[in-house]
């Protein structure tokens, strides 16, 4: 990663992107391979149709998943369930912090604080700690496996409250997140939009995490593969609920937005 003053942030002399499908990896863009192909199918006849990618993954688990699925290089990467944000260089391979967005996110963070009082706790087994000394490994959040009980995730953030840590608890299918309150997809992918300058949005998820960024304003879609809570959920009227799962869901959710009127500015 080419080393840059700290306190830039990449987007604002580099990046303009007009039409963005802001999508989660896992479960919505990946996870079947038919279903890929038929959107890389698409996305070769779109290519003003710029990518990002929010995910719960650290950006080094990330970019092993966009080389071993062969996936697009998207504009940007919101990783870390939305604690950091990274954009592609423009004229060279390569990625580059947003320090700006990840001061926002961390401003009260306090990593230690929050695994001193959730290590042990019954329902939640921590597996993943804020920064590992790998620079692309995971940092604002702390994760790991639960027991699927809603209770659970309340309790984890009802603990951290009280005791003046400002944090949400973002549940999925299988893991359980612990993120700074100023974080998460929903506000990274605004702080993304911004910066990049896009008119046209499209986002995509099928899990607990992507709740608030397909809620967040833009037109968005909910794949048919999604978790059964975000399927049977109340959502605003900018959210489509497809039939069709994983990438399939994307595009018939573009088909929905954006197929035959054409535009839909935000
Ligand atoms: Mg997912």
């Amino acid at each position: 990663m080419r080393k840059r003053r700290k306190n830039r942030s990449p987007s604002e002399d580099s990046f303009r992107a007009e039409r963005v499908i802001a999508t989660d990896l896992d479960g919505t863009l990946v996870g079947s391979r038919a279903c890929l192909e038929a959107f890389l199918h698409w996305r070769d006849e779109h290519p003003e149709w710029q990518l990002v990618y929010a995910t719960g993954r650290s950006m080094a688990s990330a970019l092993e998943l966009v080389q071993e699925q062969n996936l697009p290089e998207p504009a940007a990467l919101a990783v870390d369930v939305g604690s950091r944000i990274f954009f592609r260089l423009r004229c060279e391979p390569g990625w580059e912090e947003d320090h700006r967005w990840r001061r926002i996110a961390a401003a009260t963070w306090r990593p230690e604080a929050v695994l001193r009082l959730v290590r042990g706790m019954d329902g939640f087994a921590v597996d993943t700690v804020d920064d590992t000394g790998d620079p692309w490994g995971p940092r604002g959040r702390i994760s790991g496996c639960w027991d699927g009980k809603e209770e659970t995730a309340i309790r984890v953030e009802k603990l951290l409250r009280e005791a003046g840590l400002p944090v949400k608890a973002v549940t999925g299918r299988d893991r359980l997140d612990v993120i700074p309150s100023t974080s998460g997809k929903g506000a990274a992918v605004r702080y993304l939009v911004r910066k990049l300058g896009a008119r046209w949005v499209l986002v995509c998820g099928d899990g607990g995490n992507d709740r608030d960024m397909l809620s967040a304003g833009f037109p968005a879609v909910v794949v048919g593969n999604a978790e059964e809570s975000l399927r049977q959920g109340q959502w605003p009227s900018s959210v489509y609920i497809a039939s069709r799962p994983y990438a399939c869901g994307i595009l018939q959710g573009w088909e929905h937005w954006y197929g035959e009127a054409g535009v839909y500015p935000i």
